[in-house]
């Protein structure tokens, strides 16, 4: 790789996938760091950027991508959180009442807002969301809308009008992110009939955040969908990317560490 492949790629990717572009640095970063180390002092295959940062199943199962997952994880949840709780913060007006009685916003369809309204999105129908999220205890799926041992990354549901949110979070490898969407969503094709067969409305959202820190538009989009705009969607997009950037980095310099020491990490 040089720093004109380094260009071509920063501009495939923000104009053909329709992902956030962060910064080059630390992919510049850890291209100047090629040939020091041939082979991946892990399990001896060539350490190459792709390998150490996502294809070497040594560091697979000592953990170190689960805990980039997660802190990428916890960043997003941290956002949806934030969101819930002023969403359900915020007092009924009589308007919304009457925009909002049965109403969950059907795929594709905007949210029924009057203009002087604030668009929140639709998670402004309910005052009730719940959310969980698969970080310091296993999550155990809400049992109100079905019994499952599946667990997904979020869930962010309520029960007044038995809507749910499922959220399944990837850091991947950039250009192996639209592979893996079909996939996840059908994992979770069951048990969304399942519940819709118990009255509930399922939405199954997988999203990704590339590894080296560019956030796929499935994100971008699921953060417009729950309400997180503007302003808001951009910071949550820099954090997200950042907190992927960070932690693919820490796994490339911890790359010849053979014991794997995530807790040393702040
Ligand atoms: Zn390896």
């Amino acid at each position: 790789m040089n720093w004109e492949s380094v260009e071509k790629r920063k501009l495939s990717w923000s104009e053909i996938c329709g992902m956030e572009y962060n910064r080059l640095s630390f992919i510049i970063r850890a291209t100047y760091d090629f040939g020091k180390n041939p082979a991946c002092p892990l399990c001896t295959v060539p350490a190459t950027l792709k390998h150490i940062l996502v294809g070497c199943r040594t560091s697979l199962t000592q953990g170190r991508y689960t805990w980039r997952h997660n802190r990428v994880l916890r960043c997003l949840a941290e956002k949806v959180e934030c969101k819930r709780k002023s969403i359900n913060a915020q007092p009924f007006t009589k308007q919304e009442e009457r925009q909002f009685s049965s109403v969950f916003v059907q795929e594709g369809d905007k949210p029924r807002t009057s203009p002087s309204t604030p668009d929140l999105g639709p998670l402004k129908v309910a005052r009730d969301w719940q959310m969980q999220a698969d970080l310091d205890e296993s999550l155990i799926f809400p049992t109100e809308i079905v019994t499952t041992t599946l667990r997904p990354d979020l869930v962010l549901w309520f029960n007044s009008q038995k809507r749910a949110y499922v959220i399944e979070l990837t850091v991947a490898w950039e250009e192996a992110i639209e592979e893996a969407f079909e996939h996840r969503k059908l994992r979770y094709a069951n048990l969304a009939a399942e519940a819709e067969d118990r009255g509930w409305k399922i939405k199954v959202r997988p999203v990704e955040v590339g590894c080296r820190g560019f956030v796929a538009s499935t994100t971008a989009k699921l953060l417009k969908e729950i309400g997180i705009r503007g302003q808001a969607q951009r910071q949550a997009i820099r954090d997200l990317a950042n907190t992927a950037e960070r932690t693919s980095q820490w796994l490339w310099l911890k790359r010849a560490d053979i014991t794997w020491a995530a807790k040393a990490v702040s």
